[in-house]
């Protein structure tokens, strides 16, 4: 199904028909799974000169082309190259944007394998690093060195969720030629269309929501038409590609991307407001709830809010009785990760770790990813731990 057959189409329609031909698949509804490295040409000329649409496994297959395709089309993008994970297409992007002796500049709420890349690997390489506050706007400019290269952004921030005013910075990096990334996996295309808004380079860690199911790590990559010959060739260079089968599985995961989406939306609002109303509670840090910094950017920008926020607690709670709670949860797991069907409790405190702002919440923070079990019994699990954290 060609692209421009699709683009007339709303979005959860584009995600039925995105990456499947059947005219081209014997009539069946899904495309074949394509596993290979060796391709074989008709004659040593065809060869010689590389005629041929698929050349080499690590270059592409039918498979691996139906997904960079989908999330091109679905990302507005010139072009989108995989991953085998989200930290890896964090770490693709970056060396597409970066050269030895570049600046570049990350918010300090940046997701924190990020950070850890940046202050060991690109550190290695010569690229220097400057934490900004994701809240700078467009004050980022006075941060600029004549070497910056590279802009990140992550909006919202993880764990913190605040939401960065993206045009502002975007204004300030083009005005100084300077690449932008954006970490975009809370939102997805969905919910902002991050090359609509001027970004360069729009990073998704299909591990979320696009595999949904929690069974799956991948990585997207996309790029306006600008940006995407060196990302292109930087994938080329490194040949780090996920596997065929996960490949089908984000396939799969894209035809209810929408939906998925949307009841996330709905729960997670639906949650968060229970939860700014409990006595425990100091803050709910949503994107959505105008407690939550940069609100008001969410507002003007995205289209909607997936299931994953935060709170912090009211003071005088302590870890132990914080434990007694997170230990004995019935129906929300402990663990890392999000976007699965599966609701998630983690605590965490970023105050180590910050070195642009300071985080210094008046309790405990908890971060939540709400799942797709029953609202009531959600609500029964937390009431029955904050009897147990009192
Ligand atoms: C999870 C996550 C990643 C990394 O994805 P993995 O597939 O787990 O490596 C990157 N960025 C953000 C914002 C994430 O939440």
């Amino acid at each position: 199904m060609s692209s421009k057959q699709n683009s007339c189409f709303n979005v959860a329609t584009q995600l039925t028909r995105l990456g499947r031909d059947p005219g081209e698949q014997h009539g069946f509804v899904n495309a074949p799974l394509y596993k290979g490295s060796t391709v074989i040409y008709q004659t040593m000329d065809d060869l010689e000169h590389r005629r041929s649409r698929f050349t080499y496994g690590t270059a592409g297959t039918p498979t691996i082309a139906n997904l960079e395709n989908a999330w091109t089309q679905l990302a507005g993008a010139a072009g989108t190259v995989l991953s085998p994970s989200g930290l890896g297409a964090v770490t693709l992007s970056l060396f597409s944007t970066t050269k030895s002796g570049d600046h570049i500049l990350m918010p300090d709420s940046v997701y924190r394998p990020t950070r850890n890349f940046c202050n060991g690997m690109l550190a290695r390489y010569g690229v220097t690093t400057t934490y900004y506050d994701p809240m700078i706007g467009s004050g980022i400019e006075a941060l600029v060195q004549p070497n910056t290269s590279t802009i990140f952004l992550e909006a919202p921030g993880s764990q913190t969720l605040e939401v960065q005013d993206v045009p502002a910075i975007v204004a300030v990096a083009r005005q100084h030629g300077i690449k932008t990334i954006i970490d975009n996996t809370w939102a997805t295309p969905i919910f902002f269309r991050a090359h609509d808004h001027g970004v360069d380079v729009s990073v998704e860690a299909g591990t979320k929501y696009l595999g949904g199911h929690s069974d799956l790590l991948l990585g997207l990559v996309s790029a306006n038409a600008e940006s995407w010959p060196a990302l292109r060739a930087t994938y080329d260079a490194m040949a780090m590609l996920p596997g065929a089968d996960d490949c089908v599985l984000a396939l799969r995961g894209m035809r209810t991307l929408h939906m998925r989406l949307k009841e996330a939306e709905r729960r997670g609002l639906d949650m968060a407001s229970w939860l700014q109303a409990r006595p425990e509670v100091s803050r709910v840090l949503h994107p959505a709830f105008e407690s939550c910094p940069g609100h008001e950017f969410w507002k003007r920008d995205f289209t909607g809010s997936s299931g994953l926020f935060s709170i912090v607690l009211k003071p005088g709670y302590t870890r132990e009785g914080l434990a007694r709670m997170l230990d004995h949860m019935a129906v929300f797991g402990m663990g890392f990760s999000w976007g699965g069907y599966e609701s998630l409790i983690i605590p965490f405190d970023c105050a180590q770790y910050r070195t642009a702002t300071s985080w210094k919440p008046e309790g405990l923070a908890l971060r939540l990813q709400i799942g797709l079990e029953d609202i009531d019994d959600l609500k029964h699990d937390l009431d029955q731990g904050f009897a147990r954290l009192k």
